[in-house]
């Protein structure tokens, strides 16, 4: 746009300095300046469509992005925990999400009613469970 000023400056130079006499020779120079002038604004224009096109596409693509991540976030909390019964050895399972309860929480085995499984009462991170849940066992 740096040029597109510099142009403009020199036609209005032109313009200023006609004092009332304007010869066909200068006002085709003048009209073919205004020509190259709109021209240079055309290209600058349709420049700036694309980087903007470009840029809706990136926000779009990022929209996506924070779609997905966003269902994964949800389907963590629906994950399933598996414990291996220690008396009877069955195979024990409780979604990870009764673990963010603030009360206790106390798995029994359906089998054999044994407790496998008792959470901390807090919300604890993803490493945490996992010993709980070794210890457990
Ligand atoms: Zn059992």
């Amino acid at each position: 746009m740096h040029k597109v000023r510099e142009k403009i400056a020199y036609l209005q130079g032109i313009a200023e300095n006609l004092e009332g006499d304007m010869s066909p020779r200068r006002q085709a120079r003048l009209m073919s300046g205004i020509l190259d002038v709109l021209e240079d604004m055309a290209v600058s224009l349709s420049d700036l469509e694309e980087a903007h096109q470009q840029l809706e596409d990136y926000v779009d693509s990022l929209d996506e992005d924070v779609v997905e991540l966003e269902k994964e976030v949800y389907d963590e909390e629906d994950e399933w925990i598996h414990v291996e019964c220690p008396t009877c050895h069955e195979d024990v399972y409780f979604e990870a999400s009764i673990l963010e309860d603030d009360e206790v929480v106390e798995i029994v085995c359906p089998s054999c009613e044994e407790v496998v499984f008792i959470s901390e009462g807090e919300v604890a991170p993803e490493e945490e469970r996992v010993e709980v849940k070794n210890d457990a066992i």
